[in-house]
């Protein structure tokens, strides 16, 4: 039965027995720090599940960026083409590096990169790509590559929010030179801070794990060729990914049962839009994203947001464009898609352990509350 005074949070781990056997084994080894036998394991798992030969653990997903980009060697004076909207983490790499973060708008039909707008943005500076699959949904790789290819450039997938996608049947990590994880504890698997680069250059993947161990040089202890940093993620980390990789099929299908439901349930509801999919996409699960309101309302939203939040439904408003951040304040990018769906857009709960009928009482309260909001 659903507690009318029940609430759902936006998102919550899955963590079972699985996972404490694992970190229990991980703790009473002694092997807590950043070295142990789950980390090899949960490396090699991690490559094979992602089509990739190599995957470098790192100990969040922000920090997966800068690797990548440190072990590419970009540099002050370099630009890097990032979408306008995504999670602030994609950019700040960029800055880490001391490099110039170049926003493009994305497209109405994915969210993701418009590769249009990235090959205008394309000058002599320009030294990567990143594209962000976006609340799951992979970006146009097919395009980007071609272009990327063309131009000379480095292209990075942040498949951050997109574990468990797959474009034309291929999964997220094996469609860009270099792509990069987060296993934050809101992620379709976590381990509550972590992070992963998967890529099939092997000289890129061992530049990252010289980088990853401050750079120290792997045949003389306690010499440091190189400037590096402690990107390293601990075993007991990976003990709990390695159980979230063997439930990973149970979660990606728990968690696409809940979206597929609120995408039924809510599909008459005039003033939701759902997420769009692209042919050849199958989603990674992250969160269940909607628009509110038709083009350009830019109050709907945060109305509807209050009012759920007072009936015990926890949200989330989309990103705020990259361009009006502070840090990387730009008023000359052109990017109305990207306006418009950070104005409308809302994420609901989506976690494994939502039942049906807990499923049913979320789309209760939102037909409720955009009523009230009229
Ligand atoms: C979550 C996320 C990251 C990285 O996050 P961390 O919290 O550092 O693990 C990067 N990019 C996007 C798009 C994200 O959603």
């Amino acid at each position: 039965m659903n507690d009318p005074a029940e609430r759902y949070p936006v998102a919550r781990p899955s963590l079972s027995q699985l996972e404490e056997r694992y970190v229990v084994d991980a703790l009473r080894s002694g092997w807590i720090s950043s070295q142990g036998p789950y980390l090899a394991e949960f490396e090699h798992r991690f490559a094979q599940r992602c089509a990739a030969g190599q995957a470098v653990a790192t100990s969040n997903g922000t920090v997966a960026l800068h690797l990548v980009l440190a072990a590419a060697g970009i540099g002050p004076g370099d630009e890097v083409i990032v979408p306008a909207l995504t999670y602030v983490a994609t950019a700040n790499a960029v800055a880490y590096c001391g490099a110039r973060a170049v926003c493009v708008d994305v497209r109405r039909e994915t969210w993701c990169v418009d590769p249009a707008a990235v090959r205008a943005a394309i000058g002599p500076r320009t030294r990567a790509v990143i594209a962000v699959d976006l609340y799951g949904h992979p970006a146009d790789y097919p395009a980007l590559r071609e272009l990327c290819r063309r131009h000379g450039l480095l292209l990075v997938a942040d498949a951050a929010e997109s574990f468990g996608a797959t474009l034309d049947g291929r999964p997220t990590g094996s469609l860009a030179d270099a792509t990069t994880f987060s296993f934050f504890g809101n992620k379709v698997i976590t381990s509550g801070e972590g992070g992963c680069v998967t890529t099939c250059d092997p000289t890129l993947a061992q530049r990252m794990r010289l980088l990853r161990n401050q750079g120290m040089d792997p045949d003389r202890r306690y010499y440091f060729p190189v400037l590096g940093y402690n990107y390293r993620m601990t075993n007991l980390c990976a003990a709990l990914l390695c159980a979230q990789l063997d439930r990973a099929d149970e979660i990606i299908a728990r968690r696409e049962w809940v979206i597929a439901a609120y995408e039924e349930q809510l599909a008459d509801e005039p003033k939701l839009s759902a997420q769009p999919v692209a042919p050849g996409v199958r989603r990674g699960p992250w969160m269940a994203a909607f628009l509110v309101g038709a083009r350009a309302d830019a109050t709907s939203r945060d109305a509807l947001a209050r009012v759920l939040d007072r009936l015990g439904v926890q949200t989330r408003p989309f990103f705020v464009p990259i361009p009006d951040l502070p840090a990387h304040h730009d008023p000359t990018v052109d990017r109305p898609v990207a306006d418009d769906l950070s104005r409308r857009g809302i994420n609901l709960p989506t976690y494994v352990e939502l039942t049906e009928s807990a499923v049913k009482t979320v789309v209760e309260r939102v037909r409720a509350a955009l009523g009230a909001i009229g």
